[in-house]
């Protein structure tokens, strides 16, 4: 039996027609540059996370970079985030000049600590001046404890930028209702990156806000700042998202909640018959259908390593997202931090592994996966 991490190809096995209709459409179309299809991508994906305005872009690096350019950082701004994410969320600050600021992961969901944000702030009065964004990722798809984020960056006047690369269609129970990731912030930020719950055939992504000022604001940043054509009040880009993704992602969104669905399945699947001591399996912090499961993150008591090779030697996809946290990387040695300084962030990069858990896998699959998995530990 062969279990790959995620497997494209079985999803397109039951989209395809449709993929290569709407790819013919636009080809047909000429026009290749924005259009409607990106109109409709946007509307949609704004409605289904509801926020007023998406704005389609590039990847989801530069919907995090356009969000923070929106927001007017002067070099030695401080942004506040977490150690443990993918590079993109860290990395865009840095590109402007700005300053990461890590606080610790919550060990349960390894998502930012709101607990440790409020520590933060306790701890550099002189410093809060200078912070001009909070930026929570909901990792692996379950949103980060926005509640007391979102009352901190209140309390500070600070805006909160959600990256949800990894959660769309993710909620939270917030005190003003069940809310999508993407809706709660100032900006949200998406990619569609072919691995994520909802991919393109190449990269794409999306800021979604609900504030009209900052939407006609990223909509130039965007296009290099020109509005009309060709007057520049702004230094923009070129952070245009391709009409050929809006148009697959416009067929793929129809699947998406069924989708969540059996990726939630197959969590529940893991979560029931996985036994190992020690074993911890992803913290359900609100509720299973509110989590999208974009990664079934297992953190192991020992051996981590060996069982990714274990694994790997039997045919079973599996990766460390991530191995080696902002703080401890080489590009991230010049603000100063050392190892011991985040320890939970460091503890999951150590003992993390990410299983199979996209939609098409089968019981029989699941179960090769978890046999292998006890067997190790035997
Ligand atoms: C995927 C991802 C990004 C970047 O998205 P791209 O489309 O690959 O540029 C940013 N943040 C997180 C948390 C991600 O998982």
């Amino acid at each position: 039996m062969k279990v790959p991490l995620l497997d494209l190809k079985a999803q397109l096995d039951t989209i395809r027609e449709d993929v290569k209709e709407v790819v013919n459409e636009v080809l047909e179309s000429t026009r290749y540059i924005m259009g409607p299809k990106v109109t409709e991508l946007e509307e949609q994906i704004a409605t289904y996370c509801g926020a007023r305005y998406g704005i389609g872009v590039s990847s989801g690096t530069d919907a995090l970079l356009i969000a923070l350019m929106a927001l007017d950082l002067q070099p030695g701004d401080l942004i506040l985030t977490t150690p443990y994410s993918f590079f993109a969320t860290a990395g865009v600050v840095s590109r402007l000049n700005a300053i990461p600021v890590f606080v610790d992961i919550d060990p349960g969901t390894y998502n930012i600590d709101p607990g440790q944000i409020a520590q933060w702030f306790t701890d550099n009065p002189d410093k809060i001046e200078r912070v001009k964004a909070i930026i929570p990722v909901h990792l692996y798809g379950q949103c980060a404890d926005m509640d007391p984020i979102l009352e901190l960056a209140e309390t500070y006047n600070i805006p909160v930028i959600e990256d949800a690369a990894q959660a769309i269609g993710a909620r939270y129970p917030s005190k003003n209702g069940l809310k999508r990731a993407g809706s709660m912030g100032s900006m949200g930020c998406f990619s569609f990156f072919p691995s994520k719950n909802l991919g393109g055939i190449g990269d794409g992504g999306m800021v979604t806000t609900n504030d009209e000022q900052l939407a006609e604001k990223l909509v130039k940043l965007r296009n290099h700042g020109s509005h009309p054509k060709y007057y520049h009040a702004l230094i923009g880009g070129n952070f245009r998202l391709d009409p050929i993704q809006a148009a697959v992602l416009l067929v793929k969104l129809k699947h998406l909640d069924a989708w969540h669905a059996g990726r939630q399945a197959n969590a529940q699947y893991y979560d029931e018959h996985l036994r190992v001591a020690g074993i911890q399996k992803p913290l359900i912090a609100y509720g299973r259908a509110y989590h999208i499961y974009n990664q079934y993150i297992l953190s192991v008591p020992e051996r981590r390593d060996a069982l990714v090779e274990y694994l790997h030697a039997r045919d079973i996809g599996c990766e460390v997202y991530y191995p080696v946290p902002f703080h401890q990387q080489e590009c991230f040695g010049y603000l100063g931090y050392q190892t011991g300084d985040f320890p939970h962030s460091e503890f999951a990069a150590e003992h993390t592994i990410a299983l199979p858990i996209y939609p098409e896998l089968t019981d029989m699959m699941q179960q090769y996966v978890i046999e292998k998995i006890q067997e190790f530990y035997r």
